[in-house]
């Protein structure tokens, strides 16, 4: 895909870079000229040319507020944070573990909010930022078997709007996208009679892909959005119209 957007000087931080979503971001940001930082857990087995790497579980508070100071100081200064690290740990309520709900709202929603917090006073201080969240859409509707996750993903809807009020003074916006279904490590595991379900569900017809994704988180963290803020763009051909 080709993506018109420039990023050139830019510094963006891109967590759970190593997976579907995330490497497509990565790659799309660079390929627009921006410094990509790729936080994930392990560095994927095949690193993306250009971009720097860094190991971090995104749920420990300490190892993230670290990770924030020594990256501003090598970088010189982070313009973009884009929360995207997540996990599943489906089950219905009944049968899910408190482990599997601690597990999920630890990574989905503590681990953004641990990023901000670190990174608020960054921005704050230099008077600009964008920061985009990846929501989902199952943050917005109710979903079998994902109380864990449609939670972490609604409470990340509700950080993304109050945060954007805190922080919109000091011109940071703040955003997310909510993805309907897309094929990657996360979903690969969904049985084909669910995936054609949600293939069904869409107004298009079709299932998105991860440059779908990329293209409107780079769109949001872009100047052509310096107007948009405290908003959710659900992208997912139309799956909850
Ligand atoms: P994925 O499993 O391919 O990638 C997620 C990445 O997050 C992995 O590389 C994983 O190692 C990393 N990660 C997990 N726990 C972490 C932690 N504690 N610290 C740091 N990194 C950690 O999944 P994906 O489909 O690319 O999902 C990316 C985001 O998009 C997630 O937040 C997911 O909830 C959301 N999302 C995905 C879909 C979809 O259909 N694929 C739909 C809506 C929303």
């Amino acid at each position: 895909m080709n993506y018109a957007f420039d990023f050139s000087g830019k510094t963006v931080v891109i967590t759970g870079a190593g997976g579907g979503l995330g490497t497509a971001m990565a790659s799309a940001f660079r390929d627009c000229g921006a410094q990509v930082v790729c936080v994930d857990l392990q560095a994927p087995e095949h690193k993306l040319d250009g971009c720097i790497y860094r190991e971090t579980d995104v749920s420990d508070f300490d190892a993230v507020a670290s990770l924030v100071s020594e990256l501003i100081e090598s970088t010189g200064a982070i313009d973009c944070l884009i929360n995207n690290a997540g996990i599943s740990r489906d089950a219905p309520v009944w049968r899910m573990s408190e482990q599997d709900w601690d597990a999920v709202l630890a990574v989905n929603l503590k681990g953004a909010w641990n990023f901000i917090h670190h990174i608020a006073p960054h921005f704050r201080q230099k008077k600009s930022g964008s920061i985009v969240n990846t929501a989902s859409i199952n943050g917005l509707r109710g979903k079998f078997g994902l109380s864990n996750y449609s939670a972490s993903k609604a409470g990340l809807i509700g950080l993304t709007r109050t945060v954007a009020r805190e922080l919109g003074p000091a011109n940071v916006r703040v955003n997310a996208v909510a993805p309907g279904f897309i094929l990657t490590p996360l979903t690969q595991k969904v049985p084909e009679k669910f995936i054609e379900i949600a293939r069904q569900e869409t107004a298009l017809g079709r299932l998105g892909t991860p440059e779908d994704v990329a293209a409107a988180v780079l769109f949001l963290s872009s100047d052509l959005a310096r107007h948009i803020t405290g908003v959710v763009l659900t992208v997912d051909g139309g799956q909850v119209a």
